[in-house]
């Protein structure tokens, strides 16, 4: 009876190679639910935007963004990125700096639209604060210079946690509430670990058993609910499943299109990048962070394949 040990492994590389399978068959960067009106043209002599990544450390863009730069160039759209510190915590600065116009040439996005800033009171490290007026003073400069018309960055867990990549979006919310926010269109990448921990959770299950999705019967997705259910009704520890969400490679793509495509307060989107090979080169050109663990964390991390972006 040994052999039946095996069979949650078989099941999970069959669950692997079938949602990788469901990626690669999109034949170019998709959204869920599909909808032209995700970042229509805003006026009529201008068809494409100006959208501006905002993040904090040189290879952020890389490893959390790849499927929303890919989704925006395919659609024709205007890339700008300001990345808010040289990622120096290590004395790699310089060449970090350098890694990051390399990697914008993957992702064809012209040097002279990537502007990394070195400030003395914006340095890398989790125990280093941004003054978040700063920071939305820096933006405003990059708005202004680059005629800005939406703006893209980290939600207020900033995907892994990082402090200053939470900072980022505090200074983001700062600028918007300071400087007209019907003027620019802002979105933020909903971190995977964050979506559905604490009390929004019950909020969130609410949301998913209203959505249409239960109303057609979708076989899929309501085993992905009892999935949900079930663990809520066991115990196991939420984050726990959040975990295995974030490192879940393809598979993610199914419960991100569930949650994109319930009814929500704010808009959301997921975004399936349908080349997760340049997504790897892309985050190779950060040499000097390309170790192992890197690697395995590309291959095997949900943002390499999926983003759910919610406006903000
Ligand atoms: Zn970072």
């Amino acid at each position: 009876m040994a052999w039946i040990w095996m069979l949650p492994a078989a099941g999970a590389v069959l669950l692997w190679a079938i949602s990788l399978g469901r990626i690669l068959s999109s034949p170019a960067p998709s959204s869920l639910p599909p909808n032209p009106h995700l970042l229509p043209p805003l006026r009529d002599d201008r068809r494409s935007r100006n959208v501006l990544l905002v993040v904090a450390h040189p290879d952020d863009e890389s490893m959390f963004f790849a499927p929303t730069i890919f989704f925006l160039k395919s659609k024709g759209h205007n890339i700008h990125i300001l990345c808010m510190s040289q990622g120096n915590a290590d004395g790699l600065g310089h060449t970090r700096k350098d890694e990051l116009y390399y990697a914008c040439d993957t992702f064809k996005i012209p040097r002279k639209q990537v502007k990394v800033l070195d400030h003395p009171k914006l340095q890398d490290g989790f125990h280093e604060k941004w003054d978040h007026g700063l920071l939305a003073g820096l933006t405003m400069e990059q708005v202004q210079l680059w005629d800005i018309d939406t703006i893209l960055t980290f939600d207020s867990y900033g995907v892994s946690g990082h402090p200053n990549h939470q900072d980022v979006h505090h200074g983001i919310c700062k600028y918007l509430q300071e400087n007209g926010q019907g003027n620019i269109e802002a979105w933020e990448l909903v971190s995977l670990l964050h979506e559905i921990l604490g009390p929004p959770s019950l909020d969130f299950l609410v949301r998913l058993i209203r959505s249409r999705f239960i109303v057609e019967r979708n076989r899929q997705c309501i085993a992905f609910l009892n999935f949900s259910m079930l663990s809520l009704v066991k115990g196991i520890d939420l984050a726990s499943l959040n975990i295995l969400r974030k490192y879940s490679g393809p598979v993610d793509i199914w419960l991100s299109s569930l949650i994109s495509s319930s009814t929500s307060k704010r808009p959301m989107y997921t975004l399936i990048n349908s080349s997760p090979s340049r997504s790897y080169q892309a985050m190779a050109a950060h040499k000097s962070q390309w170790v192992w663990y890197r690697r395995l964390f590309v291959m095997f991390s949900s943002y390499t394949y999926i983003n759910i972006l919610q406006k903000v």
